[in-house]
């Protein structure tokens, strides 16, 4: 039976590429979105173009309720989960100095507790099936920290605790869970950045250039994979050698 992904926040950029790619490698697809979209309709043509399934569970992460309805509203449709891949985040980027309590309690309430919220309600299903694979969508800023990101690299941070966490209670039961760790990636969230700072970054990456939703995408493929079956508990850097 082929296996079943859960992709959050996977209606555009790393989300929408993972899908993309653990459809091509034969998974059914179940995709969290938060705000409708146009784009949905043309996501569901591409997985389903690989013969695989596709299924689309409105929520926001950071909203406990949602998420127990989306996993509730995947086991109806598939029965199973056997790929978490705990994608959905967002910044609000200030120095500190004018950071608003809201911005600080938003990155927080949907990167860190959202992936909570997911996972609590995925994991009694992955340790019945005495199985699954969960990766955590962390960034390198959770490592080196950044000027500007106090929350996100909190957010972050606190991801990459909450995988090694898991993945010491789970790992008898067959349940490996990982962390990857992108660097600096072209999609929206970098999008809004001035081409001459992106230039400028591109210069500090040993790789010389911005990665693609794609690069991240296969180590995300790596990670759900036979490949990677004596993995658990690591942060996997997908930066272009950006922090080593
Ligand atoms: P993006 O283009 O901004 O996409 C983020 C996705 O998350 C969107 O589909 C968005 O949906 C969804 N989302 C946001 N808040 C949500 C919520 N509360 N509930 C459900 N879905 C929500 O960002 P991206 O660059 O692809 O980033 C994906 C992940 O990679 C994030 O965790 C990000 O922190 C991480 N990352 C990115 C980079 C980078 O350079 N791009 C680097 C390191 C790590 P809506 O449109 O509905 O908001």
């Amino acid at each position: 039976m082929s296996r079943v992904a859960f992709i959050t926040g996977a209606t555009r950029g790393i989300g929408k590429q993972i899908a993309i790619t653990l459809a091509k490698s034969g998974c059914n697809i179940a995709v969290n979105y938060r705000t409708e979209n146009d784009d949905l309709k043309s996501i569901k043509q591409e997985i389903e173009s690989n013969n695989v399934k596709f299924f689309a569970v409105q929520g926001d992460v950071s909203n406990y309720e949602d998420c127990e309805r989306c996993v509730k509203e995947i086991i109806a449709e598939f029965g199973q989960i056997d790929i978490l891949v705990n994608n959905a985040g967002i910044t609000r980027d200030t120095l500190l100095i004018r950071m608003k309590k809201e911005d600080f309690e938003q990155v927080i309430n949907v990167n860190l507790i959202g992936t909570f919220n997911v996972t609590k309600n995925v994991i009694p299903y992955m340790l019945k099936a005495r199985s699954g694979r969960i990766v955590n969508i962390s960034s390198v800023v959770g490592i080196s920290g950044n000027a500007g990101q106090t929350n996100y690299a909190a957010s972050k941070a606190g991801i990459i605790g909450f995988t090694k966490s898991l993945a010491k209670e789970v790992a008898s039961r067959g349940v490996l869970v990982n962390a990857v760790a992108p660097g600096f990636i072209q999609t929206q969230m970098t999008e809004v950045l001035k081409d001459e700072v992106k230039e400028e970054i591109a210069k500090t990456i040993p790789l010389k250039r911005m990665g693609t939703a794609q690069d991240v995408a296969n180590v995300v493929k790596f990670l759900t994979s036979e490949d990677s079956s004596y993995v658990t508990g690591q942060v996997l850097h997908v930066d272009g050698g950006m922090l080593m």
